[in-house]
């Protein structure tokens, strides 16, 4: 039942980033923990204008028992999955705030851990959080990520505030590409709102809630947009395509030419089972060390692998003449058309993001 196919028709582009890291000063905070999460996002618009749905604060574990609290005290009933206040879902019994992220950058909300990177049901990407990644902060919290279209940490990896974790999609139980962003208690996952309550009467929730951003969340700076839709390409970027120079192969690809594609033709092998028959190879030239970002185009008409590894090769910026591997992966069969839990979704082709230059040594 499990059909595998590769396709190449992937184009990576790498484009220089500068990037910012912000450490904040730690604050006092006499009435709970000391706050310490930034937003998992690049840029400067704030959670609440990203915001699509909101955390039920009355029973936060996925219960539809008709009663809706938002973390200021207001309620709804029956609100359903619909819309229940500017445009802003309240869905019954959700542990978590869902931020309008298409396709884009997601950044841990703090240093910590990753605990959990891959499918939450390996047997089923049409479920729950479909590709997530999880990260434990220390003093028992954790934040999850989910519905993610690709990932770029590992298990074990020790990761700093603001790296990038993986892109935003529509894997899992998902409408369209958001991201899903929870905050929990160890050891017991209990979902907790890290905007605290506000609300005149005590807190429904069974956990407490507390204010846990810090004052300064945001970064200030954006990702480029490597393409609007595959079209254009990001100024300055190198694009290698099949073909192209700081192209090879080997194996047996099938070679064929499509209007969708942005360069050169289409390389593309397909297996029903068992390892891969073709790999690829594409070796930018960059003029310096540095940061930079691999964007991987998807075509949407053609790439039909349900998982697609890609490892990259980069110098270590701490060790001169290391050479750190890392092992990204995408999932394309969920971009594209395909047809999602609830309905067929369309997401057009994308770029996903890689960035590569944060993962350092330590
Ligand atoms: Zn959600």
């Amino acid at each position: 039942m499990r059909r595998m196919s590769l396709i190449a028709l992937l184009t990576l582009v790498l484009a220089t980033v500068v990037t910012a890291f912000h450490f904040q000063g730690e604050k006092t905070n006499t009435n709970g923990p000391v706050p310490f999460m930034h937003r998992p996002y690049y840029g400067n618009q704030t959670i609440s204008q990203r915001t699509t749905s909101f955390f039920d604060h009355d029973k936060p574990w996925y219960v539809n028992d008709g009663i809706f609290v938002r973390r200021d005290g207001n309620k709804w009933t029956n609100a359903g999955i619909g819309s229940c206040t500017g445009g802003v879902n309240c869905y019954d019994g959700h542990n978590g705030y869902d931020l309008n992220l298409w396709f884009e950058a997601v950044l841990s909300a703090a240093a910590g851990t990753v605990i959990r990177a891959g499918w939450y049901n390996p047997y089923n990407h049409q479920v729950a959080l479909g590709l997530w990644a999880a990260d434990d902060h220390g003093y028992g919290y954790v934040t999850a990520y989910g519905h993610l279209s690709a990932l770029t940490v590992s298990t074990g990896e020790r990761i700093g505030a603001q790296w990038q974790i993986g892109t935003s999609g529509t894997t899992g139980s998902s409408t369209g590409p958001h991201l899903h962003f929870a905050t929990y208690y160890l050891p017991n996952w209990n979902a907790t709102d890290p905007f605290g309550w506000t609300g005149r009467y005590p807190d429904p929730n069974v956990v407490p809630d507390h204010y846990l951003f810090v004052s300064n969340p945001g970064t200030s700076y954006t990702v480029p947009d490597l393409s609007a839709h595959g079209s254009t390409v990001y100024p300055g970027a190198t694009m290698i395509d099949d073909g192209a120079p700081g192209w090879s192969g080997t194996g047996t690809w099938t070679r064929a030419t499509s209007p969708t594609d942005i360069k050169g033709s289409l390389h593309w092998a397909t297996t029903s089972s068992g390892p891969v028959t073709a790999t690829s190879t594409w070796q930018a030239r960059r003029p310096s060390d540095g940061y930079y970002e691999v964007g991987v185009f998807v075509d949407d008409t053609h790439a039909s692998s349900s998982w697609a590894p890609y490892t990259i090769y980069a110098a270590d910026p701490n060790h001169p003449g290391t050479v750190i591997t890392h092992i990204v992966d995408v999932d394309e069969s969920h971009i594209g058309s395909f047809q999602g839990p609830f309905h067929w979704e369309n997401t057009g082709p994308q770029w996903v993001s890689v960035r590569f230059g944060l993962v350092k040594a330590k």
